[in-house]
């Protein structure tokens, strides 16, 4: 399936498809004097192997011009062959390294074969043992003058500081739809494939910043369809791929399916994906979308995202910062699939706390009970069979009995919004509508704020399920029956204690 990928890997620094990268590398190899050890850290499939091994082509031809080695001589066949013995490739997660390590600290000193230098590869080097980098710093300290090293890791945080310090890092984004689609011309114009240019953005869509993924599917769609791929043929063999990304899956959440973003959830889960990745490349969707949706840049294919315009940009940041706790959660839970699918059905639930459509905010809430969206779905059903539900006083008991839940629930919003709530208890239910009863007029007036209001609303959303809305009205405190509920100084005093303490 690699066929694609390992014919048309880029073989010189100029053919690097990640723009950024290459820019960097072309400025360090114009200095006079180049730093022994590199680190390239970044994803999986998104090319550190292959721009290590162009590197050390670079580095190891004696005929080198300028950023470029001279493709012509033994050395540069070889290195191209992967015949080379002066690049040594170790593979830090097969063995942690030992042998190699052992072998290198008694190799490391001796002159290059044929090349100028000699370059050691390290992949996965954060699986090296203590020992393996301990072995390794030693050499770095006082580096040869003809041996470099490239080093590339995913997990840069599990290499020593004491390592990293001495390491050139350079990172490696997934790639943009524009950078496969360059990377992707080269296949298709060497295996002189017809393919047009929708399907071409497709696939490149398809590959979520993967350029072995883009080959993979080039080189499947291929196998299927001949040198002639046209974008019907293109959508129905990525069909099953392309809803599992996260731009899709984003698009599901924000359009009210939720039914089927859980079940992608679902695939996810038996698919065994990394969900802290899946996370991150979530976010990076979504950071996209919020650009393309401000018109800081321009979407590549606008048929393909029409639902966006009807997003607010609120929406969009809110769904980010929703992802960014989910991010955050993974590390503490150990069922992966968790953080997501809460976050899944937390919109399902409908807007969480400033999470409301433009539409909704427009609307006088207080006193109407809005209408579900369109979008309700069964899992939304599913959650109002849990709401509370009987006769509007059956309902107060039950408001008032969970009214700890939802004061827990709003806490980690604001904590001034839940002194607010001490001081108030809820009287009344009809419907949707919590009435609540508030003690002084300074209170009442606060959570009355727009803003405020909304976050109880999204707390009593979080804590009793379903959709509240509330409305404040003045009433005395029980123990304190006769105390007018007036609006004097007092008042304004007490209140004020009661909030800042
Ligand atoms: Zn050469």
């Amino acid at each position: 399936m690699d066929a694609f990928y390992l014919k048309y890997r880029p073989r010189a620094i100029r053919e690097l498809d990640n723009r950024r990268v290459r820019r960097e590398l072309e400025q360090i190899l114009q200095q006079a004097e180049l730093p022994h050890a590199f680190l390239f850290v970044g994803p999986k499939g998104i090319g550190k192997t292959s721009t290590a091994r162009i590197l050390a082509k670079v580095l190891a031809c004696p005929h080198r011009r300028g950023l470029e080695p001279c493709n012509k001589c033994s050395v540069c066949r070889a290195s191209d062959q992967g015949t080379n013995l002066d690049i040594i490739e170790i593979d830090a997660a097969s063995n942690r390294g030992i042998d190699d390590i052992r072998r290198l600290r008694e190799q490391v000193g001796l002159a290059p074969l044929q090349s100028a230098n000699k370059i050691y590869i390290i992949d996965e080097v954060h699986m090296l043992t203590n020992e393996a980098f301990n072995a390794i710093l030693k050499t770095l300290e006082e580096p040869p003058e003809h041996v470099y090293f490239i080093f590339c890791t995913t997990n840069p945080e599990k290499i020593p500081e004491t390592v990293l310090s001495r390491l050139t890092t350079i990172r490696f984004q997934r790639a943009s739809e524009e950078e496969i689609e360059r990377a992707l011309g080269r296949a298709i114009k060497g295996e002189h494939l017809k393919i047009g240019q929708k399907a071409r953005h497709l696939l490149a869509t398809a590959a979520d910043g993967s350029f072995r993924d883009a080959h993979k599917l080039l080189y499947q769609l291929y196998l299927s369809e001949g040198k002639r791929i046209t974008f019907a043929a293109a959508k129905k063999h990525l069909g099953r791929w392309l809803t599992i990304l996260p731009r899709e899956f984003l698009r599901l959440i924000l359009t009210g399916e939720i039914e089927k973003a859980l079940a992608v959830t679902r695939e996810l889960e038996e698919k065994q994906v990394d969900f802290e990745d899946y996370l991150r490349r979530c976010l990076q969707a979504g950071q996209q979308l919020l650009f393309w949706r401000l018109g800081v840049e321009k979407p590549p294919l606008e048929a393909e995202i029409n639902w966006l315009a009807e997003q607010t940009p609120e929406r969009l940041a809110h769904l980010l910062a929703d992802l960014t706790q989910a991010l955050r959660q993974e590390k503490e839970v150990n069922i992966p699939a968790l953080p997501l699918q809460l976050l899944v059905s937390g919109w399902a639930t409908g807007p969480a706390e400033n999470g409301g459509v433009a539409k909704e905010a427009a609307a006088p809430s207080v006193s109407t009970v809005p209408e579900a969206p369109k979008s309700e779905t069964k899992v939304r059903e599913a959650v109002r069979e849990s709401e509370i539900k009987g006769s509007d006083a059956a309902k107060l008991a039950a408001v008032q009995e969970k009214w700890p839940a939802v004061m827990a629930a709003v806490k980690p919003m604001n904590h001034s919004v839940v002194a607010l709530l001490k001081a108030c208890r809820p009287i009344k239910v009809e419907g949707h509508k919590i009435t609540l009863g508030v003690f002084y007029p300074f209170h009442r007036d606060r959570l009355a704020e727009e803003r405020n209001r909304r976050i109880v609303e999204t707390g009593l959303a979080k804590a009793l399920g379903g959709r509240w809305q509330i409305a404040c009205i003045l009433t005395p405190k029980e123990d304190n029956k006769k105390e007018p509920p007036g609006g004097g100084g007092d008042d304004l005093y007490a209140a004020a204690k009661e909030i800042f303490g």
